[in-house]
């Protein structure tokens, strides 16, 4: 639009000036700087689509006439999804590369609309599935692992318990942390066990029977109805339950620490970033932020040392059960960062005011029960998203070990300190990288020798050199040796280079444009002699190569390429 205005100005000039003269930025949650460095990098990312976007419509409309009106609407669907090219923008590139009588059809846009909401539709319908067990006429179950998160054991009633049929497992997935197999499942009137939910993996322990001992492998729900995945059946009767506090511990360390870096990363980077999901298993926690950049290690160490400053601090974590209206009323949209409510009631946790959301999960009741979190590493998911891998509490030390052994071996091979070893490590590859170069030079220089003499391998004849040569090596050595041969052109060469190794291999080439290649056909020359080593092959009148399953053939195809040529 800017440019069929004619503005020669950015956008981000705009916007500075627009929110000078116009807006009240202390109404804004974003600051002024903020604003002007996303419109700038969208600009900047705007015209780098629309310089990838001249390539792909050309090759697009490879096949559409250049007079041409209309075109085939799958193209433009295609365009848009694949490079984000609105049929706009497509027809007007189009238009620049010579095809200026396209227009979008009447009714196009509104079937791609039609069309894009299906898609949604479908994606959400596969997601959301149907459900995999009969639980009606259960009660749902209390869940006490709200109430007291440091809380370990319980006494409950068995309600329910049913064999996994292979039907119902091959429906069900369980996360990688689920290390056998369950065999049944079981109801019980109330809980400790936190079913899978919110990102946070289900819990894992014991339920217990007078004698008869069932592991619980995994947690999950259903309609309100906590399902324990177990390898043993227990009867409709009392039962208790304990939980394994170790990894529920750990799980809690991960789930509170995605909040917390959550709020850290919106109060270093901005207050766009959005959680665009997260994941807290036992071994580390994952959170995906929007953030407009990919981001630097710097970055991450300034949101990692805001983090640790909250766990220091340590915060009350407070949990509030809130009518929705109410929570809304009284937070904003900005709680539902882990996605939209599924219930009526929910529970919002506020760790200061970092960070405030509506979450199911478990979460510990202050921030210094965890200790310590690192953030390992960071990756990008897609554009504009980017995934933090996060370890807290006891991982977060195994993770300080386990990089310290890394560091004491590595320094160990090399007999360094380890604070000498990116020194170390640079002077060996250097070391490494002048020697590879010293044993190509080397190399070259022997296939020099072995090519340049008289002896019996190499004869002139009528201004033409012919080499035919049994050597050692692979095809690599042997192309080397080749090019060597073949590559100046005031010496005609025909090369016949063959190898026992790896069942026979025999490559025929002459000197491009020499009269070498006038007088002679390598594939001719080839499959004259590939007999031997009972293989063929093939290429182009001045270079072919072949291999067979019989390399002692050699000697005698080299020797019939010899009486071949008459030498
Ligand atoms: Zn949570």
């Amino acid at each position: 639009m800017k440019d069929s205005l004619s503005i020669p100005a950015s956008l981000s000039e705009l916007g500075l000036h627009h929110m000078g003269t116009h807006l009240d930025m202390d109404s804004f949650v974003q600051s002024k700087e903020g604003i002007i460095e996303i419109l700038e990098l969208e600009e900047e990312r705007y015209h780098q689509m629309l310089r990838k976007g001249i390539a792909a419509v050309n090759t697009a409309l490879k096949e559409v006439p250049k007079e041409a009106s209309q075109m085939d609407d799958e193209i433009l669907f295609r365009l848009s999804e694949e490079r984000g090219l609105n049929p706009e923008m497509v027809i007007s590139i189009a238009s620049e590369l010579g095809w200026a009588n396209l227009s979008v059809r009447v009714g196009f846009t509104a079937d791609m609309a039609a069309r894009n909401a299906m898609m949604t539709k479908a994606a959400s319908k596969e997601k959301a599935g149907t459900d995999i067990f009969i639980v009606d006429g259960l009660e749902r179950t209390k869940l006490d692992f709200y109430e007291d998160t440091t809380a370990t054991e319980f006494s409950a009633l068995v309600i329910d318990c049913f064999p996994l049929t292979d039907e119902m497992m091959s429906r069900i997935t369980f996360s990688s942390e689920v290390i056998s197999v369950p065999t049944h499942v079981v109801v019980t009137d109330r809980t400790l066990f936190y079913p899978e939910g919110g990102g946070q993996l289900g819990d894992q322990g014991v339920l217990v029977q007078g004698d008869i001992i069932s592991n619980v492998l995994d947690t999950k729900s259903q309609q309100g109805i906590v399902l324990h995945f177990t390898d043993a059946p227990l009867d409709i009767a009392p039962v208790k339950g304990q939980l394994d506090h170790e990894r529920r511990k750990q799980l809690m360390d991960h789930h509170t620490a995605v909040h917390i870096v959550g709020g850290a990363a919106r109060v270093v980077l901005g207050p766009h970033v959005w959680q665009a999901g997260s994941n807290k298993g036992a071994r580390y926690a994952r959170l995906d932020i929007t953030h407009h950049s990919r981001l630097s290690r710097e970055e991450i160490e300034i949101i990692e040392d805001r983090a640790n400053q909250i766990l220091e601090s340590n915060y009350k974590i407070t949990k509030e059960v809130l009518e929705r209206a109410e929570a809304d009323k009284k937070y904003g949209f900005d709680i539902y960062q882990g996605g939209p409510p599924k219930h009526e009631v929910i529970r919002v946790i506020s760790i200061g005011d970092f960070d405030v959301q509506a979450c199911g999960g478990t979460h510990h009741d202050q921030t210094s029960k965890i200790g310590e979190l690192r953030i390992i590493k960071s990756s990008q998911v897609q554009d504009g998203v980017e995934r933090l891998q996060i370890v807290a509490g006891e991982t977060s030390r195994e993770n300080s070990r386990r990089q310290e052994r890394i560091l004491s071996e590595a320094s160990d091979i090399l007999g360094v300190q380890s604070e000498d070893l990116p020194k170390a490590v640079s002077r060996f590859f250097e070391e490494w990288k002048s020697q590879q170069k010293k044993i190509e030079s080397l190399e070259s220089e022997i296939v020099r020798l072995r090519t340049s003499g008289g002896g019996t391998d190499s004869v002139e004849l009528d201004g033409v050199r012919y080499v035919v040569m049994e050597v050692e090596g692979d095809m690599k050595q042997m192309m080397t040796m080749l090019s060597q041969l073949t590559r100046d052109p005031k010496r005609p060469t025909l090369a016949i280079l063959g190898t026992k190794a790896g069942g026979g291999k025999i490559i025929v080439a002459s000197t491009e444009g020499s009269i070498a290649a006038d007088r002679h056909n390598a594939v001719e020359i080839l499959n004259a002699i590939s007999g031997h080593i009972d293989g063929g092959g093939g290429g182009r009148p001045t270079m072919a190569q072949g291999g067979g399953t019989n390399g002692e053939g050699i000697p005698n195809a080299l020797k019939e390429a010899k009486t071949l040529l008459g030498l």
